[in-house]
């Protein structure tokens, strides 16, 4: 006689399980799938309910703040670009007043999602921006970039694959990861073109585009939670990305041109009254939507991303506040540094300006000023805490001068 058919897993018989599913060479009992439910849902916090979750939850509420309160925090940390500071903090007040009306109240108006896009050189702080502005509110924030997407099929990530990094910025806490913030950095990289020199992936970018559109939208996504495509056993998750917050930045190089042929076209088009005076040397305040079509979004995209900002180049004075002035600032981490080795670090005025003019004659942008600083300190750093005499430490011209001429760096200025 055949033997009845047991769980697998507690042994239980069919006879006294509820229902005994059968797999390939294997049966599971419901309260076996109940169980594993509960050790899944441990594993990636997506309890329903629960204490735990409810705790989890409460904890990243995004913490409201008024577009003012918002710009002031920005300005503790980002240098300049005042125009685009009010307008991010505009509208990411205005999503986040969305969501909440949203869970308050049906009235039938639906206020659209205003993704961003910021159009500026690299390394004027649009990362720091998106940055800070998810610290401030407490919401997750992931920061990808959009030149490893590809198509579907191609080599490379899927466009899912950043929402992957968005749950893992949050614990896997869905919800939290639904009002998160995504920044998709180098967004001009997937533009349409031709001369794209890869054969492996998607040439024109435009599937690309099409991919990231529907993110942007805001619609149900089926997440990896290892991300990838390596592990194609894992479970997905569901994520809807109508509430997440896409802030999208590319330095949109060569895009002055498209500026200034459209305000050419317009000038003509006017034949008397008053026109404004054109400053040529940054047409970049000018850019509109139609100057990032021409240079190849797809003008669905750009209408999912109804709010445009740019920023300017740092100047000298730009380059010497970010040393000094933000909270984190650079000369303020030196200084903690040996301050933890009962050091007083001082550095000059005359060494400020030498750290500034080099990095603006290097051209690296802000990101250069770290570069310079270490250059510049890292003899100080190997050799003072092992000097337990020595409790003061002044960076004077003299020293950055002959510090920054024997390091590799120095190379770059001959180039
Ligand atoms: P990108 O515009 O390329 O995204 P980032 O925001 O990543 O540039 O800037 C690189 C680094 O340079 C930042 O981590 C920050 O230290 C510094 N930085 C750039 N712009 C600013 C700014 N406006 N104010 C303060 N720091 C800045």
């Amino acid at each position: 006689m055949k033997s009845e058919s047991k769980c697998s897993f507690c042994h239980k018989p069919k006879s006294e399980a509820l229902v005994l599913i059968s797999g390939i060479d294997g049966y599971i009992c419901d309260a076996c799938v109940e169980q594993a439910s509960q050790i899944i849902q441990e594993e990636f916090g997506l309890g329903q309910g629960g204490d735990a979750s409810v705790a989890a939850m409460n904890e990243v509420e995004p913490i409201m703040m008024t577009p003012l309160e918002i710009k002031e925090r920005l300005d503790e940390y980002v240098i300049g670009q005042d125009e685009t500071k009010k307008v991010l903090s505009v509208a990411v007040y205005n999503h986040y007043k969305r969501i909440l009306q949203e869970k308050n109240e049906e009235d039938g108006i639906e206020i659209e999602k205003s993704n961003i896009v910021m159009v500026g050189p690299t390394g004027t702080g649009k990362t720091l921006l998106a940055r800070t502005i998810s610290k401030s509110l407490n919401v997750p924030f992931t920061i990808v970039d959009a030149t490893v997407f590809t198509e579907a099929g191609y080599v490379g990530e899927d466009v899912e694959s950043m929402l992957t990094r968005l749950l893992q910025a949050c614990d896997y806490n869905v919800e939290a990861a639904e009002r998160g913030i995504v920044y998709v950095d180098e967004i001009d990289k997937i533009s349409r073109r031709s001369d794209n020199p890869s054969i492996t992936r998607d040439v024109s970018g435009e599937g690309v585009q099409q991919a990231l559109l529907k993110m942007l939208e805001g619609t149900d996504v089926l997440v990896p939670p290892q991300g990838g495509r390596k592990h194609p056993e894992q479970k997905l998750i569901k994520v809807n990305t109508k509430n997440i917050l896409f802030v999208c930045g590319g330095a949109f190089a060569g895009v002055e041109k498209h500026i200034a042929r459209r305000i050419n076209t317009n000038v003509i088009g006017y034949t008397k009254g008053e026109e404004h005076e054109v400053d040529k040397e940054n047409l970049l305040q000018y850019v509109s939507h139609q100057d990032l079509k021409s240079f190849g979004l797809i003008p669905e995209l750009l209408g999912r991303m109804p709010v445009l900002a740019h920023l300017n180049e740092l100047d000298k004075d730009a380059l010497k506040a970010i040393l000094t002035r933000p909270k984190n600032a650079l000369v303020k981490q030196y200084q903690k540094l040996f301050e933890l080795e009962e050091i007083q670090l001082t550095i000059t005025e005359e060494a400020l300006d030498f750290i500034v003019d080099k990095t603006m004659e290097y051209n690296l942008g802000a990101r250069g000023l770290r570069s310079i600083c270490e250059a510049i300190m890292t003899d100080a750093m190997f050799e003072l805490p092992s000097r337990k005499d020595v409790k003061e430490f002044e960076l004077t011209l003299e020293y950055a001068q002959s510090k920054l001429s024997k390091t590799k760096l120095a190379v770059l200025s001959a180039a």
